[in-house]
């Protein structure tokens, strides 16, 4: 299979742009992203002050969880990673990415 020169700079091109969001992804990634909780409260760090996290959503105990009375928290939690410092935030209802 032949390429023109065009389609071969187009396809240059393509990889080019592909890397560039790749890596502005990762450097979004390392900056984190703004979280407000439920009652739209935007998630502050509450060692830093800094408002940029990244969110992992992490699985409870279920059992040991019961067994305190805490059921209600079911078995998914998300935490909020402070970019800046690495405190991580609890959150047992859904935070919203803002
Ligand atoms: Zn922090």
């Amino acid at each position: 299979m032949y390429y023109s020169k065009e389609e071969l700079e187009k396809i240059r091109k393509r990889g080019e742009n592909y890397w560039q969001d790749k890596m502005s992804e990762e450097k979004e990634k390392a900056r984190g992203y703004k979280f407000q909780s439920k009652n739209g409260i935007q998630v502050i760090c509450v060692h830093f002050k800094h408002d940029h996290f990244n969110r992992e959503n992490v699985l409870l105990n279920t059992r040991g969880l019961t067994f305190l009375g805490l059921d209600w928290l079911n078995s998914a939690a998300t935490t909020l990673i402070c970019t800046r410092c690495g405190y991580i935030h609890w959150f047992a209802k859904e935070v919203q990415q803002i």
